[in-house]
């Protein structure tokens, strides 16, 4: 399988390469040259497969220049690492929803479904493409894709990591499991600034020939979600959960079920997507956002407008205004990188991005879409723990919601974070929210009754050691003294 450019650079790349860059020189994204096909039969045969087996019959398809030892040795960190056995169980409720947690990781979030195995991909891709310099991996997070890196490239040889994260933009949990870090090539900078203010400046180090000069001795590289090494491990799990569902006779082969998925960067929701294409019997994938509902409004109306005020929000991973991954979907969209281009030049410099109609009802066919306000927010939380005895965080329940709203036939919802990541969030729904973010995680505890992972629990203890806040403007002072 090899990768280009959604922009037209028509250079072509070998997974290795693609992952090892992060991003096109030309801006673009990479994106696989086609979709593999996994036929029925072949889903039916994977019905009795554990996480791992699936893992490799899909990612064989697309990283072809791994051999299957390499895979498995990469595969094998989901054994290591995460809590449960089924990696991502699904939980059943009422009205045909079915809950998939993907959170059991080390950083509990599902940000680990993809970085705890991308770091091990890019080692690897290191080694394959002979790299001679050391890689400096700079992210950009709204919260838990900060710790997630920090987690899945601790003292990795040949790597240095610098997470910048928006200082009054993330949860207490989220905040302090990130200035806790411990690795010696890992690096935590607060920024005075929302995510986008990091996400931007994190792109535009990215083409600062001067800064890149200072920085000679490493080589640039991402771990956002614009990596394809976080997205093609996320079609995994989608794949793992139809086939549960069949397992557990929920469904009949063939039958088509649909997610809803908490959307920020839209690189989850865009796995998805790339699950249907390969032939997964996907029907609808929900695009559910929270107050800053500018994915709704393309979604909706073909127009993309980032010229918008900008929300905090109580799902702050969501709390995005350019996301990045769409640029992938509309590229398969139109299979026309010169159009893309276009759109995209226009976008940078004026916000604004405006799809056809044609295209537009394309993407309508698989993409649904639907959003909650704070309020919803709560009460989807409130409403999901009253009906069924189980606890959502806020951004499941901004999916919850979307898939209440919308459900045409079996829905599952997918679960993106532990809910003691954000406790004082989900307390407000019942009123019952203090102060102090530890008694918080005491009095969600006695109302879920659900156990406190012990990441959670060591948090009060650990060490602070990260402790630099910068300008929004001064990102790339910080990176001159490395
Ligand atoms: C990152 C994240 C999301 C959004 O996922 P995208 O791939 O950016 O769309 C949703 N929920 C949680 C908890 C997250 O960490």
């Amino acid at each position: 399988m090899k990768y280009i450019s959604t922009r037209g650079d028509f250079q072509e790349y070998t997974a290795s390469q693609a992952i090892e860059k992060g991003l096109c020189s030309d801006r673009g994204l990479f994106v696989p040259k086609k979709f593999p096909k996994i036929s029925l039969k072949e889903i039916n045969d994977m019905k009795h497969n554990n996480y791992g087996q699936i893992a490799l019959n899909i990612l064989e398809n697309y990283l072809t220049d791994y051999n299957k030892e390499e895979l498995k040795e990469c595969i094998g960190v989901y054994d290591k690492t995460f809590s449960h056995p089924d990696k991502t169980p699904i939980v059943k409720l009422k009205d045909n929803i079915y809950v998939l947690e993907l959170w059991h990781g080390p950083t509990l979030a599902f940000k680990d479904m993809a970085l705890q195995i991308m770091p091990r991909l890019f080692t690897q891709a290191r080694e394959k493409n002979n790299a001679d310099k050391d890689s400096l991996i700079l992210v950009a997070t709204s919260g838990d894709t900060g710790k997630a890196a920090l987690e899945g490239f601790k003292d990795l040889k040949g790597v240095k990591v610098v997470v910048f994260y928006p200082v009054d933009g993330v949860s207490d949990v989220q905040r302090l499991q990130m200035i806790t870090s411990q690795g010696k090539n890992v690096e935590v900078v607060g920024v005075n600034g929302n995510f986008d203010d990091c996400q931007t400046a994190v792109k535009n180090i990215f083409l600062d020939k001067e800064l890149n000069l200072s920085l000679n001795k490493f080589k640039l590289s991402s771990a956002n979600s614009i990596n394809l090494g976080r997205l093609l491990p996320q079609i995994i799990y989608y794949f793992k959960a139809y086939l549960q569902l069949l397992k557990d006779d929920e469904i009949t082969l063939g039958e088509l079920v649909d997610f809803s998925v908490p959307s920020g960067n839209f690189g989850d929701i865009l796995a998805g997507y790339y699950a249907k294409q390969m032939g997964l019997p996907v029907g609808k994938l929900i695009c559910a956002s929270n107050k800053n509902n500018v994915l709704y409004d393309f979604l909706k109306t073909g127009v993309y407008n980032k010229q918008r005020e900008f929300f905090k929000t109580m799902s702050p991973s969501m709390d995005i205004l350019v996301s990045s991954n769409l640029e992938r979907l509309i590229y398969h969209i139109l299979e026309d990188s010169k159009v893309l281009k276009n759109l995209y030049s226009k976008f940078e410099e004026t916000g604004i991005l405006k799809l056809d109609s044609v295209s537009l009802k394309k993407i309508q066919e698989s993409i649904g879409a639907d959003y909650s306000t704070e309020k919803e927010c709560l009460q989807s939380i409130y409403n999901t723990f009253d009906k069924n005895n189980y606890m959502i965080d806020p951004h499941t329940s901004v999916a919850m919601n979307a898939a209440l709203k919308n459900k045409l036939r079996k829905t599952i919802v997918l679960s993106t974070a532990n809910i003691y990541k954000f406790s004082s969030n989900i307390l407000k729904a019942f009123d019952m929210e203090k102060e102090d973010e530890f008694e918080n995680i005491q009095i969600l505890k006695n109302l879920s009754k659900k156990e406190v992972p012990l990441g959670i629990k060591n948090l009060k203890s650990l060490k602070i050691i990260h402790t630099k806040v910068i300008e929004k403007d001064k990102l790339n002072d910080s990176l001159k003294i490395l």
